[in-house]
């Protein structure tokens, strides 16, 4: 099925099976560490700037969840991912205006910080006769630019996008500001943690807290020690990124 590969990309494969091996058991430790199973941490790998040949390759290998942060690339990219044997996810900044394309490619959209963009996404998808799964996106270092919304207006925030039919909020998503040291990053994890939890307790009806998605290639086991169960690798799965 693979299409025959160069030399340098073989190698690059050997790169991402040992990387993808060392992050397995990264998690696995982690996980138990943390008085969990490895199976209870999803892994997804955030895939922008790699080419589909090496997500597909990643996915043989028993990735089951991508995600992409920019529309267009996602587009350019989508038929040849191999979404028989893993789900697609966006992770990055979304505009109100691209959801229509996003709409019925995507399982889940990680980065909803707003009412308009949620409604937004249950009018789309409820025209394409889809439920769309969200996390709501929060800015837990409160970044003047970054997105995600402030820890005091997520409960209201999730009381508006309650009741809209044709999405379905399943939990938390966060990216925390750079940090100097694991220990400041992991104040950031536990703070996420525990606003996590704290909501799960006083979920509405369309409401599920079921994932925590935080933590990346440099602190993902952080993140898991303090509750994460979805993390998202890029560089430490597929190398340092080439922009093009
Ligand atoms: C790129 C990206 C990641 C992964 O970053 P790495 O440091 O390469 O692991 C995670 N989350 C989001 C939203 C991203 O855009």
């Amino acid at each position: 099925m693979m299409e025959k590969l160069s030399t340098e990309q073989l190698k690059r494969c050997d790169d991402i099976k040992a990387n993808y091996e060392t992050i397995i058991n990264n998690i696995a430790l982690a996980a138990k560490q943390s008085g969990r199973k490895p199976e209870d941490i999803t892994l997804l790998a955030a895939t922008k700037t790699v080419e589909p040949v090496f997500i597909n390759y990643a996915i043989s290998l028993g990735l089951k969840f991508i995600g992409e942060n920019k529309v267009q690339e996602l587009l350019s990219k989508y038929e040849e991912y191999d979404l028989n044997n893993a789900d697609l996810h966006f992770i990055g900044h979304l505009q109100t205006n691209k959801v229509r394309q996003l709409v019925g490619k995507v399982s889940m959209i990680q980065s909803v910080d707003s009412f308009r963009l949620a409604k937004e996404i249950s009018n789309r998808s409820a025209q394409n006769d889809v439920i769309t799964d969200i996390l709501i996106e929060v800015n837990i270092g409160r970044e003047e630019n970054k997105s995600g919304v402030l820890p005091e207006d997520l409960n209201k925030l999730i009381e508006e996008i309650s009741p809209l039919g044709s999405l379905r909020v399943k939990g938390l998503m966060s990216v925390p500001p750079i940090c100097d040291s694991k220990k400041e990053i992991s104040e950031y994890f536990d703070q996420m943690y525990k606003i996590f939890v704290d909501i799960s307790s006083k979920t509405s009806d369309n409401i599920n807290m079921d994932i925590l998605s935080m933590g990346m290639s440099e602190d993902y086991k952080e993140a898991i020690l303090s509750g994460a169960n979805m993390v998202r690798v890029g560089s430490a799965l597929f190398g340092t990124r080439i922009y093009r």
